[in-house]
């Protein structure tokens, strides 16, 4: 039964992993058009921020590329995107400053794939933090 749950995930996960590859937006490509409604904490011409639907902490929020740009995933990053990495990751910090998780600190998680327990596949980083010993994301 267990194994028929894994298998029937992986199999939704791997279609939505082909939509977004396909073009077809994510839910997050509907929150950059303001589709869907968000509250930014932060933009520039890259990308945003905002919180998280279901947070994993007192604060938890994800920054996203607004073009996705062949990210579905991280492990589809190639040599063009290392300036995108580079400054999602250093947004991040920035912001989690802004949302006041330093000096206390926040982690860092970026799910990858099925078995990363990906659910939107749009490259985005969660941050989580706001008390010690948080779980990792689902
Ligand atoms: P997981 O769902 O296992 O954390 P991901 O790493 O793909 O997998 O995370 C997607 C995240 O997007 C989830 O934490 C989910 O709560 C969040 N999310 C989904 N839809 C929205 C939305 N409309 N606004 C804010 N966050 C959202």
């Amino acid at each position: 039964m267990a194994d028929e749950v894994a298998e029937s995930r992986k199999a939704a996960a791997k279609k939505m992993e082909e939509a977004a590859d396909a073009g077809e937006p994510t839910v997050f490509d509907k929150i950059v058009k303001k589709e869907i409604p968000s509250n930014f904490i932060y933009e520039d011409d890259d990308c945003v921020a905002f919180h998280d639907l279901s947070p994993q902490g007192p604060v938890h929020f994800l920054v996203i590329p607004k073009d996705r740009a062949g990210l579905s995933r991280l492990s589809k990053a190639e040599e063009s995107h290392k300036a995108l990495l580079g400054h999602l990751l250093y947004v991040a910090q920035q912001v989690a400053k802004q949302e006041g998780l330093v000096p206390g600190g926040f982690r860092v998680v970026i799910n990858d794939g099925p078995d990363g327990s990906q659910s939107v596949y749009h490259l985005h980083i969660h941050v989580i933090g706001g008390r010690q010993n948080m779980c990792t994301p689902a």
